[in-house]
């Protein structure tokens, strides 16, 4: 069997694939509220945010950029998309395509944006109602600190919302949505929560959904309120993908208790076990490239993703790397786009272990060494 290193989908545990063969119910029916219940308790910790304050999160059956199409329905017509890789580009298209008007402000691939610049962009070109930006940028490696550019657009231009795609950075590391004060915040299940691809997760501040109310959404598949109002009603508005349901709620549960982190006596403790071994299997996946004289592509080591290492390939022949290694029963991925051959990614996110990573890291030395 080959085991999958990629940056999504992600390698899925054999009990998490068997909750997708449960007796199908009803959406209709109380087993299905049931089934809602046994998520949403955990939403809060998977985006970092506290119900009291108003922010709610949601559910949706679709892949994740379903989500960055609903968030951008919520949202008035003026968008600034910060574009430093494959993702960020999918936000800026997907706005262009919604007819809203659409400033990118490119930024160079292996960078995080900086937030002077994202201001003086939004004093020369704006005002803004909201800018796009993406969390861990997958097609980089590079992971942006949202923190910084929050707080400089709450204190700067607090009329402009922050949306995150955090589809590489949810359940991976802590998203914070309160904390940083995100808008709207989206991930997908194929990724950080190491689940089958299909569903869609959300959570949207107390302030996005007051003003997605006050507008006209020109979308009913995917209005963002009514993903958010399904959650809360127990109730989705379509029917459901009801199979990843299942292994959602089971995930997130075995997440809560740290199953596969030795355990932890509270839900809060479980997750920051597993954001924690996922430091853990970046740092060992950096040091390992360093062994072998190869350069992480992110322009410095704060802007290193914790889910997914995007090493520069420098003399490497990373078509035959990728193929030496899969031939062993491990599948990496080329680099995105132009940087195919010129970089190499190893997703090292879900449920992968620092045992399992030493197994591919063997490997990977081995199809090194027969290369050199
Ligand atoms: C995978 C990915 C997406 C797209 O997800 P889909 O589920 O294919 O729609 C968007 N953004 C980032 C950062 C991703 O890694």
């Amino acid at each position: 069997m080959t085991i999958l290193w990629i940056p999504g989908p992600v390698q899925v545990r054999d009990e998490i694939l068997d909750a997708q063969a449960l007796p199908m119910i009803g959406h209709r029916a109380p087993e299905m509220a049931e089934l809602i219940e046994r998520i949403d308790p955990h939403l809060p910790h998977l985006f970092g945010f506290d119900p009291a304050n108003g922010a709610r999160a949601g559910v949706a059956s679709g892949s994740a950029s379903s989500l960055m199409e609903a968030a951008l329905h919520g949202c008035g017509q003026r968008v600034l998309s910060v574009v430093g890789g494959a993702f960020a580009k999918r936000w800026y298209e997907i706005a262009r395509t919604l007819g809203k008007h659409t400033h990118a402000l490119e930024v160079v691939w292996g960078h995080a944006p900086d937030t002077e610049t994202v201001l003086a962009t939004i004093d020369r070109e704006g005002p803004f109602d909201a800018v796009t930006v993406v969390a861990n940028e997958t097609s980089t490696g590079v992971v942006t600190p949202l923190g910084p550019l929050a707080a400089a657009l709450r204190e700067n231009s607090p009329e402009t919302h922050l949306l995150a795609d955090c589809v590489t950075l949810a359940a991976g590391q802590p998203v914070d949505l309160d904390a940083l004060g995100i808008d709207f915040a989206l991930t997908g299940s194929q990724k950080a929560l190491a689940l089958p691809p299909g569903l869609a997760l959300c959570a949207a501040s107390a302030r996005y959904q007051e003003r997605a109310r006050g507008l006209e959404r020109r979308s009913w598949y995917l209005d963002p309120l009514r993903v958010l109002d399904g959650q809360e009603q127990r109730k989705t508005p379509t029917t459901p993908a009801i199979s990843l349901y299942q292994a959602l709620a089971l995930q997130l549960e075995q997440i809560s208790v740290g199953l596969l982190e030795g355990g932890a006596s509270t839900p809060a403790e479980g997750w920051s076990k597993r954001f924690a071994r996922h430091l853990r299997l970046r740092d060992r996946t950096i040091a390992w490239a360093a062994e072998h004289d190869l350069c992480p592509f992110p322009a410095r080591a704060e802007w290193n993703s914790a889910t997914v290492s995007c090493i520069a390939a420098s003399n490497l022949d990373v078509a035959a790397f990728a193929k030496h290694l899969d031939e062993s029963g491990f599948k990496i991925s080329n680099g995105y786009g132009d940087l195919k051959g010129k970089t190499f990614r190893i997703g090292h996110m879900g449920d992968h272990t620092d045992a399992g990573l030493e197994d591919l890291l063997a490997a990977a030395s081995t199809a090194i060494a027969a290369q050199r």
